[in-house]
């Protein structure tokens, strides 16, 4: 199967002159440097597998079991690292030198297992002000397993994602609320009573002081982009601003914003019932030219109660050149689906970009590797975003949502995100601000929403505990998904109902570099000017402005907004909506979906 994939890279590689030189460019240019690259891919290999089996997808690979894998690990990693220190110094080409630098960077992260996103770390410990700043993060993290895994709701248990969603999905209002203060003991156990002291407001400080040793993820996406960390924030404010500008004057509660904002989701998700997820999401991406079939990617889509509860992808294999013949990556996808709709549908697309952007590297193996997290984040919204695309939805789900609907849906979640990281980034610059007063000045001005500085209800992300800084990978990102977006359709056509040369020119033109073109070269190459937030500022103004009820019953059951149905539309996917909601409701009760990744 992977065979026809290689066959199909191999042929283009004959028709176009542009990627032969390239292929030049897959092995090192120094002999001795070249065996230390091909240990490197074998230790790396060996470390995404070792992820592979302790995620519990598999207990054997390639007919190895995990204590033969760690064996095979910690003897080539060792010999790796005195390799690599033997390396000549001087006197070897550029690229060979980028590749060292690269390979002593990526081994810093190679873990050698343990299973991603669950702490051994306990909750308890984050009222303890003695423990040091990791300690303390992971505690905080360890809080969002143990309490936000188990938040009281009428009687029962629900998690902090199905809370989240039923805040999208419950058109009672009383009830809408009652939703929103189960969160109220994960609130308290990440900040407390907003005392100056408080677990997080201790965490922050440790990350700023960090950060001033060694950059945030800020500072590192301000340079991706080419800006400064002021003008990171003067760009999130105009994208707050634009969406001030176009929601309308009224007031509203926090517990309303997501369902007011999630009516598309609410429309649509009867028409994607958990089983359709894989299927509508291989038919788009086959029509954007990538066989997802055919790549090999490994799909752990199933909850399993020890399992991380949030989506992510990660290599397996990393793609190299094996006796003059690329052997393709090979990816995994983990997330723990129970049921559909469109919110879970376009995360899944989201993995499935990450998934296109890692097996489209074709490059040494010391770039094997993931771009930054801001390109990485960004890219995989690219082809994402179509889900909320009337036009998508009626090609791939034979109903649409009314296009304001739909994009009020869409750039709801972004702006969240842009708010998320305008906090993160205040807090970073004064770790003594009162995180609540902030977050409230925030979304009351830009998102208008009531303040509440008496809630920490920001505390609901777990990145803001476990990777301080990093929600500006998808707040800043949206500024280049946008544009990516856009120069894609210029270049090459719209590709929201699929375009089959879409995967092999990104491929040329801005996948296959992997991590060996900084995020500003390449996207500056790209565009072939500087990045900017136009692109996004004119998608969020396609939004015109509403007046929407503050309060009262949104119920759209019985829905006074047509959805289109589409008469060539295949059977299957369509089921009376009336059963899926009910069946739908009791699966809330153990339903443990994902964030965002
Ligand atoms: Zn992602």
């Amino acid at each position: 199967m992977k065979n026809l994939l290689l066959l199909s890279l191999a042929c283009s590689l004959l028709v176009s002159p542009k990627s032969i030189s390239a292929d030049t460019g897959l092995m090192a240019d120094s002999k001795k440097v070249s065996a230390v690259e091909y240990l490197y891919a074998d230790v790396s290999d060996a470390n995404t597998i070792l992820a592979t089996i302790d995620s519990g997808l598999l207990s054997t690979y390639q007919g190895k079991d995990r204590a033969a894998w760690q064996q095979f690990y910690r003897k080539k990693r060792a010999k790796l690292a005195k390799e690599l220190e033997r390396l000549p110094a001087s006197g070897l080409s550029s690229g060979d030198t980028g590749a060292i630098a690269a390979m002593r960077k990526q081994m810093k992260a190679f873990t050698g297992g343990g299973a991603l996103f669950s702490p051994a770390a306990k909750c308890q410990d984050a009222a303890r002000k003695d423990i040091a700043y990791p300690d303390l993060k992971s505690a905080l993290v360890a809080c969002f397993v143990e309490i936000g895994n188990s938040l009281s709701f009428e009687g029962g248990k629900i998690n902090r994602v199905s809370a989240l969603d039923l805040l999208h999905e419950t058109s009672n209002p009383g009830r809408r609320k009652a939703v929103f203060f189960a969160f109220v003991p994960l609130w308290q156990a990440i900040n407390g009573n907003n005392e100056p002291d408080s677990p997080y407001r201790r965490m922050i400080a440790g990350a700023a002081a960090e950060a001033a040793k060694n950059g945030s993820e800020i500072d590192n996406a301000a340079r991706d982009v080419g800006i400064d960390p002021a003008e990171v924030e003067r760009w999130l404010v105009q994208i707050l601003d634009a969406w001030r500008e176009s929601s309308g004057d009224a007031m509203i509660e926090p517990w309303d914003f997501r369902f007011q904002a999630g009516e598309a989701d609410r429309l649509l998700g009867t028409y994607i019932p958990r089983e359709s997820l894989q299927p509508i999401n291989q038919r788009y991406y086959r029509d954007l030219g990538a066989d997802l079939e055919h790549m090999g990617t490994l799909y752990d889509l199933s909850p399993r109660p020890e399992k991380a509860a949030l989506a992510y992808t990660e290599f397996v294999t990393h793609g190299r050149m094996v006796n003059g013949v690329w052997r393709p990556t090979v990816a995994r996808v983990s997330a723990p689906y129970e049921r559909g709709g469109l919110f879970v549908l376009n995360e899944l697309v989201h993995e499935n970009g990450h998934v296109v952007n890692i097996t489209a590297i074709r490059n040494r193996p010391a770039f094997v590797d993931w771009p930054s997290d801001l390109f990485a984040e960004a890219f995989a919204d690219v082809p994402s975003w179509s889900t909320y695309e009337p036009v998508w939805q009626r090609r791939y789900l034979g109903h649409e949502a009314p296009e304001q609907l739909s994009l009020r849906a869409l750039y709801s979640v972004v702006v969240l995100d842009v708010a998320w990281s305008l906090f993160e980034l205040r807090m970073f610059r004064a770790p003594l601000t009162d995180p609540n007063a902030l977050w409230t000045e925030i979304t009351s001005r830009y998102l208008h929403i009531v303040p509440h500085p008496e809630l920490s209800w920001w505390a609901v992300r777990v990145q803001l505990a476990d990777l301080p800084g990093y929600m500006v990978n998808y707040g800043l990102g949206a500024i280049l998904t946008a544009e990516m977006r856009q120069h894609i359709s210029e270049a090459l056509s719209a590709f929201d109902t699929g375009d089959s040369r879409w995967y092999g020119w990104l491929s040329e033109h801005l996948l296959r570099y992997g991590s060996e073109r900084d995020t500003r070269t390449l996207m500056q190459n790209f565009l072939g000017r500087p990045v900017s937030p136009q692109a996004l500022l004119e998608q969020i103004h396609r939004l015109m402005p509403v007046t929407l009820e503050a309060t009262g019953d949104h119920s759209t059951d019985s829905a006074d907004h047509s959805i289109f149905l589409s008469p060539e539309y295949p059977a299957g996917f369509s089921q009376p909506s009336s059963q899926r909601l009910q069946s739908a409701w009791h699966g809330y009760l153990l339903w443990d979906p994902p964030t965002r990744q």
